[in-house]
Order: C-alpha cells, then sequence, then structure tokens
C-alpha cells in the first residue's frame, strides 16, 4: 500500500551542557494513505511541527522509521524525497512574477516551456488566480501570495505536501475561505497531504481524517465523525 508510513518516532533536541533538553516528540506511528489529506492537531508546542519536519527530513530521529509507499527514508535527503514543503509565510521570490514563482521548481526539473506555462495555468486557476500569471507579487494580498505559494509547492507534483499551519498569518475569516480552497485543490490534484494546524475548525475542513497530537503523543486519529463520536 502507498503513502506515507511513520513508525514509532521520536524527535529529541539537547539542552545546554547543564541538561535539560526536550523530547518533542515521543514515539508517534501514522499512516496518510495515497491521495489522503490528514492533519496533525494540537496546542502550540506540542510537537506537530517537529513531527512534519522529521518526515520532510530537517530534523533527524532519534527512533523509529520514515517511510513513503514502502521504501525507508533513513539518509534519504530532503531535496531528494519528492516531497513539497509549504510554510506559515510562503516566501515568494519577489522579484519574480506570480508566473515564475509558481514555475520555480518546474524550471529546476528542466521542464520544456510550453509544459510549464500549462502546468502555471492549471495551479492559478485551482487557486483561484486565473490571469494573474504577469502581476507582480508586491502588488498581491497575503491571501493572494498564499495562494501562490500553495501552487508553487503542488506544480513539481510532489508525492507528499507537507504544510506547516499555512493559514496562520492569515486573518480569521481569510483562513475559513482559504482553507476550503486548500481542501477543493488538494482533491483536485489528487495530493497527498499532511497538514500542521493548531485549529480545530480548519482541521476538520481541510483534512479527511485528523490526528490529534498532545505533550509529544498521538492522542487519536480519525475522521471528524469517528473522532466526535468517541466516548
Ligand atoms: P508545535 O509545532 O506543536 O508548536 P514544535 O514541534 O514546534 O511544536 O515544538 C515542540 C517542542 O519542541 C516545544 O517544546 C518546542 O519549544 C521544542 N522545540 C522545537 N524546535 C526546537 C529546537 N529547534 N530546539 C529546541 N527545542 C525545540
Ligand atoms: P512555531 O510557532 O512554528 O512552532 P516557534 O516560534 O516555536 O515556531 O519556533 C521558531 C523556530 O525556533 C523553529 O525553527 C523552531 O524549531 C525553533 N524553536 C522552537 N522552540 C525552540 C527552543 N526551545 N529552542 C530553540 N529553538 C526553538
Amino acid at each position: 500500500t502507498g503513502g506515507l508510513t511513520v513508525r514509532d518516532v521520536v524527535v529529541r533536541y539537547a539542552g545546554s551542557r547543564r541538561g535539560g533538553g526536550t523530547t518533542a516528540v515521543d514515539g508517534v506511528s501514522l499512516a496518510v494513505d495515497a491521495g489522503e489529506v490528514v492533519a496533525l492537531l494540537g496546542p502550540s508546542g506540542c510537537g506537530k511541527s517537529s513531527l512534519l519536519r522529521a518526515v520532510a527530513g530537517l530534523e533527524p530521529l532519534a527512533a523509529g522509521s520514515v517511510a513513503f509507499d514502502g521504501e525507508d527514508l533513513a539518509g534519504v535527503p530532503v531535496h531528494r524525497r519528492g516531497f513539497g514543503l509549504l510554510f506559515q509565510e510562503g516566501q515568494l521570490f519577489p522579484h519574480r512574477d506570480v508566473g515564475r514563482n509558481v514555475a520555480y521548481g518546474l524550471e529546476i526539473q528542466g521542464l520544456a516551456r510550453d509544459e510549464r506555462e500549462g502546468r502555471v495555468s492549471e495551479l492559478l486557476d485551482a487557486v483561484g488566480l486565473a490571469g494573474y500569471a504577469r502581476r507582480a507579487v508586491t502588488t498581491l494580498s497575503g491571501g493572494q501570495r498564499q495562494r501562490v505559494a500553495l501552487a508553487r509547492s503542488l506544480a513539481p507534483r510532489p508525492r507528499l505536501l507537507l504544510l506547516d499551519e499555512p493559514l496562520s498569518a492569515l486573518d480569521r475569516q481569510l483562513r475559513e475561505r482559504l482553507a476550503l480552497d486548500v481542501r477543493a485543490t488538494l482533491q483536485d490534484t489528487g495530493t497527498t497531504a499532511l497538514f500542521v494546524t493548531h485549529d480545530h475548525d480548519e482541521a476538520f475542513t481541510v483534512a479527511d481524517r485528523v490526528a490529534v497530537m498532545d505533550g509529544g503523543r498521538l492522542l487519536q486519529v480519525g475522521t471528524r465523525d469517528e473522532l466526535t463520536s468517541a466516548p
């Protein structure tokens, strides 16, 4: 079976010489099936980001394993995992227009120009920014910028998209609307994704299943129905 398999993962940060290290992730196991979107939900500091970064290959595992499509990713560097990353501040390239921001990963892949342009306009369509390709990113609102960042992260067709609080810098109303659009975009593109958020409503809007974390541990995983009918 395809998708992401996280098994008994532990992430630790070293303390000072006097000790006091942190176990940020304390033995988490989780699967994200091919085509599925799972949200990691929990309060600030519970280890969501550390787990996501460990999956990305940005933090070493103190124990456990991360595999994709059955392949253990130990020793596979970040850029060889075939994953996409999207953070809170999308960090667009200010000197590239919207289209060339979205095309960035495709240029690196060496995709031909007409193929690039086709994929860029499809994705701008998908995120509700059709016709924006030649706009300067400096003219965009915060919500529009995150839409561009989402399109850019999807352009190389990552086999897994990792999103770390991608909507948290936006105001509440915009977040609700964008959460629906993110869900639709991930569905339309058939993208497998792990979405970190501290916002309960956002988690259930975006994801097929929600994984609830606290204190570095996974408390429960399920659909909205499964979690709300739990005793
Ligand atoms: P969340 O994403 O749920 O807010 P984090 O994974 O960012 O949680 O943090 C989990 C714990 O690990 C917190 O206690 C945090 O302070 C600590 N932590 C996170 N990153 C580091 C780091 N680079 N060095 C040391 N401690 C860290
Ligand atoms: P977030 O709100 O996304 O969890 P934070 O503001 O907690 O981010 O942390 C920002 C950066 O600092 C991250 O790279 C995180 O890994 C790191 N960090 C978080 N907590 C600590 C800590 N206690 N010691 C050192 N670095 C930390």
